[in-house]
């Protein structure tokens, strides 16, 4: 096993995270930075994202997916960003010993002054959410069925039935009545959509695909092929409601229920896990609980933009290139969050209080359930008011952001944990 000089920084997927984190980390002056993916090129799941809606916070550009990811990756490049393409990361340790394997470089052992892990989401199956039935040819995800589009060139089907209201299947629903498919019905089992109320709009609304909510798949008719699959209204616990079935006949089911961030890798590496968001628990500089290992993207938790995904890589290879060039250790100093009221998660989960002096910091969150009057997203100490802002509604499906004002430091500085929830104005 070929074991090569130290690299200043390793970053771990070339996705808008991964990417962004490179460019950063050589701007910041590290002098060895490598990307290496597992895939054949550069831009992660963006590859085979052809659509537009990229890029319009960062970039102030409504780009499609391949666009957006190039900008990055040739800006990568000419600052002298070394890639490693076709080449998969079997291993890391948390004195960070990177193990690599390709078909050209064989098995090889790199030593890094800081990692970044990028390594993005994948989606649920139908194992995770044990749909019965029969087990014929046709049930796809819905990310597999807009490679096979988007990229391979071919259609899954031609009638389809997509389970998941999340962006990937709505996404996908347009996608396939653009080639001439029949798109049935886009089935929801929460009383909510879980997407983007801009892609409902744009990709259901506007092609007159149903949403059904509170729906869901009760069984998959077909033998060698999908022929139908049964839908049923549920209750509030999921329980389907007598009376409400109904058999759709269609030769595709595609699965848009959920995306699980990717940390086979950290977890080998020790990192600590966040068991409600699936990816690590970080600090306002994007560092895991292991030092030196840094994470951004799909990895730490699930964004609805690729623009947070972008800001996210260039915190990480700022902070890696940091660490790597001067061993920059966290702060013991440290505040936690907490979720409280209708909020799901917060990250960062902890936050050095000495980086308030330096910058606001911002917290971002998921809400449990919508809630479409006038709300109030607060951060408090015990019942001290220490930051809050006006919106005009919350959803599971979009993203909140609060930011932290440095005048809150006072405030912060004798706290141990805050808790952010978010109520009616
Ligand atoms: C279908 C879809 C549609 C979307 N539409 C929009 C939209 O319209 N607008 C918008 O703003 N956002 C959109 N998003 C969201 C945004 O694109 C994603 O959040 C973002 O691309 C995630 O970036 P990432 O770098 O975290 O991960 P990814 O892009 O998934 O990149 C991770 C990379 O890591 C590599 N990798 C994983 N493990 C290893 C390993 N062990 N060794 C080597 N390489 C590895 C993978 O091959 C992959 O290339 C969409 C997302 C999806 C999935």
């Amino acid at each position: 096993m070929a074991v090569t000089p130290r690299c200043d920084v390793v970053i771990i997927g070339s996705g808008p995270g991964g990417l962004a984190a490179a460019v950063t980390a050589k701007r910041e002056g590290a002098r060895d930075v490598l990307i290496i993916e597992r895939d054949k090129e550069l831009g992660g799941i963006l590859l085979q994202c052809i659509h537009n809606g990229f890029g319009v916070e960062t970039l102030k550009q409504d780009l499609p997916g391949p666009a957006y990811a190039q900008r990055f990756a040739q800006e990568a490049l000419a600052l002298g960003v070394r890639v490693l393409t076709d080449a998969m990361v079997l291993d890391i340790t948390p004195e960070r010993h990177v193990f690599v394997t390709s078909r050209h470089g064989g098995l090889a052992e790199l030593e890094a002054g800081a990692i970044v892990l990028a390594m993005g989401c994948r989606e649920r199956t139908r194992a995770q959410i044990r749909i019965p039935g029969t087990r014929p040819a046709g049930v796809y995800t819905a990310g597999t069925a807009q490679r096979f589009v988007n990229i391979e060139g071919w259609m899954p089907g031609g009638r389809f039935v997509i389970l998941g209201s999340g962006d990937i299947g709505m996404i996908m629903a347009r996608r396939l009545a653009f080639e001439g498919a029949q798109v049935e019905r886009v089935l929801e089992i929460m009383p909510f959509l879980t997407g983007l109320t801009r892609n409902y709009v744009q990709c259901l609304l506007d092609y007159g695909i149903p949403l059904e909510l509170s729906h869901t798949v009760k069984r998959i008719l077909g033998n060698r092929r999908v022929e139908a699959v049964e839908a049923v209204q549920v209750d509030a616990q999921w329980n389907p409601i007598p009376g409400t079935a109904e058999i759709i006949p269609c030769d595709t089911l595609l699965l848009s229920v959920g995306l699980i961030p990717e940390n086979e890798l950290s977890r080998k590496a020790g990192v600590a896990l966040d068991p409600v968001t699936g990816g690590p628990y970080v600090d306002q500089g994007m560092q895991t609980s292991v030092p030196g290992i840094f994470a951004a993207g799909n990895v730490v938790h699930v964004y609805d933009l690729v623009d947070w995904v972008t800001e996210a890589g260039y915190v990480a290879g700022r902070s890696a290139a940091r660490f790597a060039l001067t061993g920059e250790k966290p702060s013991r100093d440290q505040v936690r969050f907490r979720a409280g009221d209708n909020v799901r998660y917060v990250v960062p989960q902890v936050m050095d209080k000495e980086s308030l002096t330096q910058a606001p910091q911002r917290l971002q969150m998921r809400v449990v359930r919508p809630m479409e009057q006038k709300v109030w997203v607060e951060v408090l100490n015990g019942d001290e008011l220490v930051a809050r802002k006006a919106e005009r509604y919350v959803r599971p499906g979009e993203m909140v952001t609060l930011e932290l004002p440095q005048s809150a430091y006072d405030t912060v500085r004798r706290a141990e944990a805050l808790s952010v929830r978010v109520v009616r104005r």
